[in-house]
């Protein structure tokens, strides 16, 4: 298991459909171990895992067919550290609006998403972001992305949109060792939520 440093720990990117990739490419940049996950057993050798953007319906699908869905769903339930981008944000929720029929989630956070929430003629677009601990803005970059309607009491808003159509809509939480966002960090060169993430790993170890 993980010392006491990050760059001891394994950071796992669960690499069953979206943009894998472009997570370890973050990850790595940052000098943390990271390894793609797969299987079961890849799962077991990991302290953290990040769930990429993607497509949630199939990410389910590929995890139920690859019989990874339990066992992702009970490492998260179990507290460890696991950072959710846009379907990886959904397949982290406990509740989904428009989800599709049957789709299920891994879950643990105790959050309502709404999925493709952004509406037809938005499907794609960037939008200056405050993230709560991390100074400055950051870009949004979002895709198709959902937001999150509802959070249960102890959930942290870390982000919310602050122009437009959709202004004050949650875009980012946080609870213990859980943390999604609707938006792509991984589809930009600016390093901080995955620096942020790689502490939450640090401090969980
Ligand atoms: N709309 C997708 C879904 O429902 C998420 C899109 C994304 O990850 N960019 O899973």
């Amino acid at each position: 298991m993980a010392g006491n440093h990050a760059q001891d720990a394994t950071i796992g990117v669960l690499a069953l459909q979206g943009d894998f990739r472009e997570h370890a490419a973050a990850l790595k940049a940052l000098g943390a171990h990271t390894v793609f996950v797969r299987r079961p057993h890849e799962l077991e050798q990991v302290d953290a895992l990040v769930i990429p953007g993607g497509e949630s319906t199939a990410m389910w699908k590929l995890a139920t067919t690859a019989e990874m869905f339990e066992p992702v769903r009970k490492r998260v339930a179990d507290g460890m550290p696991a950072f959710g981008t846009c379907a990886g944000m959904i397949m982290m929720a406990d509740r989904i609006v428009d989800a599709a029929a049957g789709q299920q989630t891994f879950g643990g956070l105790p959050i309502t998403v709404r999925r493709n929430a952004f509406g037809r003629q938005t499907e794609s677009f960037e939008e200056p972001i405050a993230f709560e601990g991390i100074d400055g803005e950051l870009t949004g970059v979002f895709i198709r992305a959902p937001w999150v309607e509802e959070v249960d009491p102890g959930v942290e808003v870390l982000a919310r949109v602050a122009g437009g159509p959709a202004t004050g809509r949650i875009v980012a939480v946080r609870q213990g060792n859980l943390l999604a966002t609707s938006f792509h960090p991984e589809l930009t060169s600016d390093r901080r939520v995955h620096e942020f993430f790689v502490s939450m790993v640090r401090d969980a170890a």
